[in-house]
């Protein structure tokens, strides 16, 4: 497995040793340091952003169908390294190899090829004679030297959600992988690199936040600051980019509701409630968080639950047949631990789960609460662990109320056959995605992106490329008329009479 001897810093096509800081990483799976991790200083930033800059002079230049056979070069070289891919994303996240091998991987490559023929797909207004004697149309142009931050739960999959779409549309790109997992992002950058995306295209410094991170969204060379990760760190990148006045493009925390109605299969809503929250060992802004059930099925629905969470197999993410993983670290065990016992000591009762298995990783049992109050923490507040909260309602209107009622609004679900009822839910539950029946899938095709506090601006899609260009309107006039008739409504032509 990949080490990094040469450095966590990949800077306009080569590996370098960061001038910055260092830190061991911990494999979170079995709780013993892994290898030393160099951290970006300034003149790598410097070197970073300078390259970028000189490649976006080409880059951007390129026709969409040159860029598209860069990319499909990319998911070649990519693909190739699949299993390697999937084995480092196991070993720095704890998450399980088959998490990595099904999921993952096989999701990067798909956004790598979906982005290759969206390139040359950039949609917009016809041309058209709209002001009478003149054509307009619409340019859409890259913006320049993005820089980008992405977080640890997903880091290939968000490394891609964050490149793609920039330089699919002619951008160049400095991302910052989170500190705890930069290995299958540099894998990503080089793989690129040698699929023959010229140096500088896409840089990755590994660092802290508040000093890589922050150096990053405030460099005035940085034009756009997309951003990956938790909603208190996405508002001080929005404050931050304030004072250069750059764009943002922000996706932030989740906590989404599943909302299941008297009529809903409860066994095919049960499986999904634990599928949809111990996915990455919970570790997902779209988790299903908050179950709202009909208090006509709350019993069985809750049951079922249980039963199939206890019956999950935590531990070693190596082995084929075990379910679940560790969590990240044990510092956010800790988080997710404590949340949970505050939680009961307040009231809620655990039906399954609610400790950490005698291992000697991060791990969690997958976790049942029922009982919680709706304006608890446990409720209202990102655990990004594995635990589900489940709550009766008796009314539709009721249980709209209670899905929207939250900060967040990145993702829900509605549990119905009746299609009036499930067409209301998806009209009336603020979330930038609202599955009918189901919960958790994804589609390069469609967009991801929050309401409210979880976010702005949209990933993966076609609609990224509208975060990514600049829209510029060109008006050509027919005529070369020195006196327009509506200029008389500024002066007349008195000096031609
Ligand atoms: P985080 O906000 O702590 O960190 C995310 C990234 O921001 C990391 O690279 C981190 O180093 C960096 N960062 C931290 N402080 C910074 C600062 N002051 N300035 C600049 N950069 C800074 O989030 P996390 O714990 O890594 O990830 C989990 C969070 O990410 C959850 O809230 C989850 O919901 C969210 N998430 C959202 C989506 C989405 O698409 N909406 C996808 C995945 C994860």
């Amino acid at each position: 497995m990949r080490t990094f001897s040469e450095g966590h810093q990949f800077i306009n096509g080569a590996y370098r040793v960061g001038s910055g800081a260092s830190a061991r990483r911990v494999n979170p799976a079995i709780g013993v340091a892994a290898e030393l991790i160099d951290y970006a200083g300034t003149q790598d930033l410097h070197d970073a952003l300078a390259g970028a800059q000189e490649a976006f002079a080409s880059w951007s230049r390129l026709t969409p169908g040159q860029r598209s056979e860069h990319l499909l070069n990319f998911g070649r070289e990519l693909a190739a390294m699949a299993d390697e891919l999937a084995v480092l994303e196991t070993e720095q996240t704890g998450k399980t190899i088959r998490m990595s091998t099904e999921f993952d991987v096989p999701g990067t490559l798909d956004n790598v090829n979906f982005f290759a023929g969206a390139a040359r797909h950039l949609s917009g207004l016809a041309a058209a004679d709209y002001a009478g004697n003149s054509t307009s149309m619409i340019r859409r142009e890259a913006i320049g030297v993005i820089g980008s931050i992405s977080p640890w739960n997903y880091p290939l999959q968000m490394a891609a959600w964050k490149v793609l779409p920039a330089i699919a549309a002619g951008n160049t790109i400095v991302l910052k992988p989170s500190e705890l997992t930069p290995g299958t992002t540099l894998l990503f950058a080089e793989a690129a690199h040698r699929a023959g995306i010229p140096a500088g295209v896409i840089n990755v410094l590994t660092g802290t936040g508040p000093e890589v991170g922050e150096a990053l969204v405030k460099h005035p060379l940085v034009k756009m600051t997309s951003f990956t990760g938790s909603t208190a760190v996405g508002r001080k990148i929005m404050a931050m980019a304030a004072e250069t006045g750059k764009r943002v493009h922000l996706e932030l925390g989740g906590k989404a509701p599943m909302v299941v109605f008297k009529d809903a299969d409860v066994e095919a809503a049960a499986h999904s409630a634990v599928a949809g929250s111990t996915l990455n060992s919970g570790q997902d802004c779209t988790a299903a968080t908050r179950a709202y059930v009909h208090s006509s099925v709350f019993e069985q629905f809750t049951t079922r639950v249980a039963q199939l969470m206890n019956s999950m197999v935590v531990g070693d993410p190596t082995a084929k047949d075990t379910d679940m993983g560790s969590l990240i670290s044990f510092a956010h065990r800790q988080k997710v631990s404590s949340m949970v016992q505050q939680a009961i000591d307040s009231g809620a009762r655990a039906l399954a789960g609610g400790f950490a298995p005698e291992l000697p990783g991060a791990y969690y049992r997958p976790t049942l609460l029922v009982d919680a109050a709706q304006d608890s923490p446990i409720v209202q507040q990102e655990v990004f662990g594995p635990v589900l909260v489940a709550l009766p309602f008796n009314t539709e209107d009721e249980a709209l109320a209670l899905a929207n009622d939250s900060d967040f609004g990145l993702a829900a679900s509605a549990w119905t056959k009746d299609v009036n009822l499930a067409m209301r839910a998806a009209a009336e539950i603020q979330a930038g995605c609202v599955w009918i029946n189901e919960h958790i899938p994804m589609a390069s095709e469609m967009p991801h992106g929050g309401f409210k506090s979880s976010g702005m601006g949209k990933d993966m899609s076609s609609y990224s490329f509208e975060e990514y260009t600049n829209v510029k309107h060109v008006m050509l006039a027919h005529d070369v008329t020195a006196h327009k008739s509506w200029h008389d409504t500024v002066f007349l032509a008195r000096a031609d009479q």
